[in-house]
């Protein structure tokens, strides 16, 4: 497509516009686009997403250029007319323009006070991008050159485009060496930023508002730098505001002393952990002397219970023999889907329950492990807790 039949070109701020239809088609996944004589309509392209709206009342889900054609994908089917008229969503592109302005100027402002470069630019449903080629920015670093972007903003200085030859390139100071050829499209902040670049931009740097810097994230040797311009600053302090105002109300905080509180809690949480371990010990050596009390007379005590994890019962086996030297122990453990079993045996025992493990382990289709004195395992519930005690019982007994 000619460069005077892309309508963003002429005027980045066109929200309506008049076209023929070249041609109506379908790509390889049946997906239907039409191919217009002329576009108001941004493709996909140097980092700038598609724009949206409708051809003809038909919404626009996708736009694509495809060997200099710009593909209009439309969220059904079209019937051939000679006119049609785009309508441009306005509030995407704008939000469009001024991301990608914002990212030019907070760029050139890490280059200008010092000397990172900008290697990658990502702009997002939520926050933007850019990759900055340098390991680690200090938060002084940071700040400064937001501090600097957002006086480029207040002064309000044009953004300026220009078509030039390669020759014409020579007197402009790039940022970047451009791989274009021919229609070498730049974009210029006088005496700020030149930059050869095919994206839409507002007319001045005000237009853009405000530059907030989100945060920072190792990328390899790189650092990725994300903010947010224009809209997208309210829309982050709405949200950090809902967020914050919440976790306050929770914590019953101010909202400036919201990190401490959870601080506070945090720790307070970690003490009650502790004393709760503590406290399920001494449960567990109270459990432990209640069983050992109900010895059968060939020395076996067993019990069963229903979801308890396997450790809280490998515990109580061990805390039973230890009381009682002489105790054989079997505890089965029942849950959802498994059953889970540890058998024991006291010093003074010389029955081998590995041997009873392997005895019940078919009745479970289950997986064991252990020694002489002391295995655990499980598997599926084809038998009953007590039916598996039995036959552990059995076992011992042979
Ligand atoms: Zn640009």
């Amino acid at each position: 497509m000619a460069l005077h039949e892309r309508l963003y070109y002429q005027d980045a701020y066109l929200k309506e516009f008049n076209a023929n239809i070249v041609r109506l088609a379908e790509d390889g996944n049946g997906r239907p686009y039409v191919v217009l004589s002329n576009t108001a309509f941004y493709p996909t392209g140097g980092g700038q997403p598609h724009d949206m709206g409708t051809i003809h009342g038909i919404p626009v889900v996708d736009v694509e250029e495809v060997d200099g054609e710009i593909q209009h994908y439309l969220a059904k089917s079209m019937e051939p007319v000679d006119q049609v008229a785009g309508i441009i969503d306005w509030n995407r592109r704008f939000d469009h323009m001024q991301q990608h302005a914002g990212q030019h100027i907070l760029t050139a402002s890490f280059v200008e006070l010092f000397g990172f470069p900008t290697v990658s630019f990502h702009l997002g449903k939520e926050l933007v991008s850019i990759d900055l080629d340098i390991e680690e920015v200090s938060e002084e670093q940071l700040r400064a050159a937001e501090r600097l972007a957002n006086e480029i903003l207040l002064e309000n200085r044009p953004i300026e485009t220009k078509w030039v030859t390669e020759e014409e390139l020579e007197q402009y100071a790039l940022r970047k060496q451009l791989a274009v050829t021919d229609e070498i499209r730049l974009v210029i902040i006088p005496d700020f930023d030149y930059n050869g670049c095919g994206g839409t931009h507002p007319k001045s740097t005000g237009e853009v508002g405000l530059i907030s810097i989100i945060g920072t994230e190792k990328q390899k040797r790189k650092t990725r730098v994300h903010f947010v311009c224009g809209g997208r600053v309210l829309e982050q302090l709405h949200k950090k505001n809902v967020e914050l105002r919440e976790a306050s109300k929770l914590l019953s905080a101010p909202e400036n002393g919201v990190s401490e509180a959870i601080e506070k809690l945090l720790s307070s949480h970690h003490v009650l952990e502790k004393s709760l371990e503590e406290a399920n010990e001494t449960l567990l050596a109270v459990e432990a002397k209640e069983l050992a009390a109900c010895k059968a007379e060939i020395g076996v005590i067993k019990a069963a219970f229903t979801n308890r994890t396997i450790q809280e019962l490998q515990k109580l086996a061990r805390l039973i023999v230890q009381e009682d030297e002489a105790a054989i122990v079997f505890l089965v453990a029942k849950n959802d889907t498994k059953l889970q079993f540890v058998a024991a045996r006291g010093a003074a025992v010389s029955a081998s329950m590995k041997e009873v493990s392997a005895d019940i382990l078919p009745l479970l289709n289950g997986k064991g492990g252990g020694n002489d004195a002391f295995v655990q395992g499980g598997g599926e519930r084809t038998v009953r807790a007590d039916e598996l005690l039995e036959a552990m019982e059995t076992a011992v007994m042979k």
